[in-house]
């Protein structure tokens, strides 16, 4: 039996981990949720997997909570220092981290710190500190298992193969829903269109990052980290979203994961790992998919995507800053505040305007992400 601790059940990520734990009742164990502020959902998971210990990053919600739950038995805690001693919790086997957004670093370090094996859903956590969180998994011996889908991929195809044996990593995106737009057409995008995703279902923040292609350029940051910082990343977009990545070697073989467009299919392979259970999920059926489509990526139309493999090329503190300019940027654009376009030349200021430090610690992380969140937020509001 395998004791979970998930953080951010209530997010799309943590909904498809509790899914997949309840197809193996005798493998699967949850002993520790945590949420950010949805507490009726909580509330019902609480109810239904029984953690001995829960955690709500919304303090202003916690006696609702409380209220909610007062007849079962499970130590309710709250805040950052809620997330990080569920993140730490003893019981523990395996730490899955769906949180969204930055807010998921330091229950991460936690994790690590605590000897726990981390499956990793949240990419800023590698994106904003990689260099921190592979030194603490270095430190305690400790495995991160990637989630995300293209990095999953990757570590499948990498299975039981060195690291100094690939030649260039091939990261697929799916181009999202203004892959075929024009110049013209992108200028004026609307939120429900930018939140239209042909082939996932996903949370808001991530979809919009979709279809800007930030999330692509965060996940060229995060497979630096998980597969050497000097490996080749090639991002090449692949509409159909079935190969979900590649690893070309030195031989120029290629090895490509397939599949269909469902997380519980990476999610489940994280918790299972290095075994693989059974699945009633559908088989991909390639013959009614037909054809699959590669194009390069179009630099013009997607400039966040090269914004992101600026940052990594520079470094240091870059990358957070980049990660939290496209927070709050991403924010703005939900509630009308600035445009489509704006995301991105938002970031690109907030990015010429930082003196990048070297990460030597968490506190330069924390202090870039600060910064880069005041300064985007001065940004937005002098435009208005
Ligand atoms: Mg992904």
């Amino acid at each position: 039996m395998k004791k979970i601790s998930l953080l951010g059940s209530t997010g799309s990520i943590g909904i498809n981990t509790l899914d997949v734990v309840e197809r193996y009742p005798e493998s699967f164990q949850v002993c520790a949720l945590t949420a950010g502020s949805n507490i009726e959902l909580f509330a019902g998971q609480l109810r239904k997997f029984k953690p001995a210990i829960a955690a709500l990053f919304d303090t202003t919600k916690i006696d609702a909570l409380k209220e909610l739950v007062r007849d079962l038995d499970v130590e309710i805690v709250s805040g950052q220092e809620g997330l990080v001693s569920v993140a730490s919790f003893p019981d523990a086997d395996l730490v899955v981290s769906g949180v969204v957004g930055s807010a998921g670093l330091l229950p991460a370090l936690a994790a690590l710190k605590a000897g726990k094996n981390l499956a990793l859903a949240n990419k800023e956590t590698l994106v904003i500190a990689g260099e921190l969180v592979l030194k603490e998994a270095e430190c305690t011996n400790t495995r991160i298992i990637p989630i995300d889908s293209e990095h999953s991929a990757i570590f499948q195809a990498l299975n039981g193969e060195k690291q100094e044996r690939i030649k260039k990593i091939v990261l697929t995106a799916s181009g999202g829903p203004f892959r075929t737009f024009s110049l013209q057409q992108m200028k004026n995008v609307t939120v429900k269109e930018a939140l239209n995703h042909p082939n996932w279902d996903m949370g808001a923040k991530i979809t919009i990052d979709s279809s800007t292609m930030m999330n692509k350029g965060l996940e060229y940051i995060e497979a630096k980290w998980l597969f050497g910082v000097d490996t080749e990343v090639e991002v090449i977009v692949h509409a159909q979203s079935i190969i979900h990545s590649m690893i070309e070697f030195v031989d120029t073989s290629i090895i490509a994961q397939l599949g269909i467009p469902d997380m519980r299919v990476p999610i489940a392979y994280a918790l299972t790992y290095p075994d693989r259970f059974e699945s009633n999920l559908p088989s991909l059926d390639l013959a009614k998919i037909g054809n699959l489509t590669f194009e390069a990526p179009d630099m013009e139309r997607f400039p966040c995507l090269q914004l992101a493999m600026d940052a990594m090329a520079i470094g240091q503190t870059l990358p957070a800053v980049l990660n939290a300019a496209n927070e709050v940027a991403v924010q703005a654009f939900l509630d009308e505040l600035i445009l489509y376009k704006d995301i991105a030349e938002t970031i690109r200021m907030v990015m010429q305007n930082h003196r990048p430090v070297p990460l030597q610690d968490l506190k330069d992380v924390l202090d870039a992400d600060l910064w880069a969140r005041e300064e985007t937020t001065k940004l937005i509001t002098v435009a208005h």
